[in-house]
C-alpha cells in the first residue's frame, strides 16, 4: 500500500538530528582507528624481525620465546593498554556529548511535533510544565563504566586477547609454511579484531546515550509524550529488519530493540491535542514507511539489499518484511531486532 500523505516534519528533523550523532560517532571511530593503525605498524615491524630471526624449522616454543624476548608481548600489552585508555576517554566524551545533545533535541522534537503555533513553552504557559532532567542524573544513568559493562569488559580484555590471538596466528602461519606476506596478513586480521570490538562498543554507547537521553526526557513528561516511533534511514545500507520496523510505536518506558550499528532515529509522538487541553483535532499521522520507500526502488537495489534468496521469496509473496525480523535478548546489549537467517525464515531446504 503506497501512501501519498507527506511526512510530518518531525520525522525529517529527527532523522537530521540522528544523522548528526551518527556523524559525530564516525569521527570518534576515525580517531580510534588512526591510533590503532599506528600500533599495528609498529607491531608489523617487530613481526618482520621475529620472522627473520627464526631457525629453519621453528616450533611453537621457539616462536613463543621470541615473541616475548623480542618485545612483542610487551608491545601488544602496553600498546593496547594505552589504546584502551584513549578509547575510554573518546567513548565517554562521546557519550557525554550525546547526552547533552539529547537534552536539547528531546524538547525541540516535541516542539516540531506539536501543531503550528504551539510549542512546549506555550504548553508551559498553559500549565503543562516541561520536566527537564538534570544532566548529572542522565550521565549517572547512561555512562555505564561499572563492572560488567561492555566498555569495562572491553578494556580489560583488549591486550590479553590480542596478545593470545596474534601470537596464535603467527604460530599457525609459520607452521603452515606461509611466506612473510601471508603471515603478516593473518596477524593483521587477528590484531584488527580488537579495533572492531572497540568500534562496536563506541558506536553502541554513543548512539545509545543519545537515544536513551531523548527517551528518558520524554518519559519524564508523560503529560506531553507517551510514545515514540522508530524511523529507519531510508537508504541502501539499511537492513531489512530496520525497514520492517520503521513506523513501529513504543511506549516511552520502552528503550526499543535497536541492534549494533543500527542507525534508526526515535520520533516523539505527543499525546492527543485534546489531552494537552487544546481544542484541535489531531492531524492524520498516516505517512509513508520504509516499506513504501523500498517498494519504489529498482529490482536491482531491492535484490542488493535483501540478498537473492530473500528477494526471490519476498517477490513471490512467500515472505513479507515481518518475517525478516528476529528478536533476541543479549545479556550485555539488551533486546534487539536483527535480520532473521534464511533458516529462521524457513527458506533453507
Ligand atoms: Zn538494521
Amino acid at each position: 500500500m503506497a501512501i501519498d500523505a507527506p511526512m510530518p516534519p518531525v520525522f525529517e528533523v529527527a532523522a537530521r538530528f540522528n544523522d548528526a550523532v551518527v556523524g559525530r560517532e564516525a569521527k570518534a571511530a576515525a580517531q580510534m582507528a588512526k591510533i590503532y593503525v599506528g600500533l599495528h605498524d609498529e607491531l608489523q615491524g617487530r613481526i618482520s624481525t621475529l620472522l627473520s630471526t627464526l631457525s629453519d624449522n621453528p616450533g611453537e616454543l621457539e616462536i613463543r620465546a621470541l615473541w616475548r624476548s623480542l618485545g612483542l608481548e610487551g608491545q601488544v600489552l602496553s600498546g593496547l593498554q594505552s589504546f584502551g585508555d584513549d578509547a575510554a576517554s573518546i567513548i565517554t566524551q562521546g557519550q557525554a556529548q550525546s547526552i547533552q545533545t539529547a537534552m536539547r533535541d528531546a524538547r525541540r522534537l516535541v516542539d516540531v511535533g506539536l501543531p503550528p503555533g504551539i510549542d512546549v513553552s506555550v504548553l508551559e504557559a498553559a500549565g503543562v510544565g516541561w520536566n527537564q532532567l538534570p544532566e548529572s542524573s542522565l550521565i549517572n544513568m547512561l555512562g555505564r563504566l561499572g563492572d560488567g559493562s561492555p566498555l569495562t569488559d572491553l578494556l580489560a580484555e583488549l591486550g590479553p586477547t590480542a596478545n593470545r590471538q596474534v601470537r596464535a596466528a603467527l604460530v599457525e602461519g609459520v607452521g603452515l609454511g606461509l611466506g612473510p606476506r601471508e603471515v603478516a596478513l593473518r596477524t593483521r586480521n587477528a590484531f584488527g579484531e580488537g579495533l572492531t570490538r572497540a568500534l562496536r562498543v563506541s558506536r553502541t554507547e554513543i548512539l545509545r546515550s543519545y537515544r536513551e537521553g531523548n527517551r528518558m526526557q520524554w518519559q519524564a513528561n508523560p503529560r506531553i509524550v507517551r510514545q515514540w516511533e522508530r524511523r529507519a534511514a531510508w537508504d541502501e545500507r539499511t537492513c531489512p529488519a530496520c525497514i520492517a520496523l520503521d513506523g513501529t510505536r513504543y511506549r516511552t518506558e520502552d528503550p526499543g530493540d535497536f541492534h549494533v550499528n543500527d542507525r534508526c532515529a526515535m520520533v516523539p509522538i505527543p499525546v492527543s491535542y485534546r489531552d494537552l487541553g487544546l481544542d484541535i483535532d489531531d492531524p492524520s499521522m498516516e505517512h509513508p514507511t520504509a516499506r513504501d520507500w523500498f517498494g519504489g526502488q529498482s529490482a536491482g537495489t531491492q535484490r542488493g539489499m535483501l540478498g537473492a534468496a530473500k528477494f526471490d521469496a519476498w517477490k513471490s509473496g512467500g515472505i513479507d518484511f515481518g518475517d525478516m525480523v528476529q528478536h533476541t535478548t543479549h545479556p550485555d546489549w539488551g533486546r534487539s531486532a536483527t535480520v532473521a537467517t534464511l533458516g529462521q525464515m524457513g527458506l533453507k531446504r
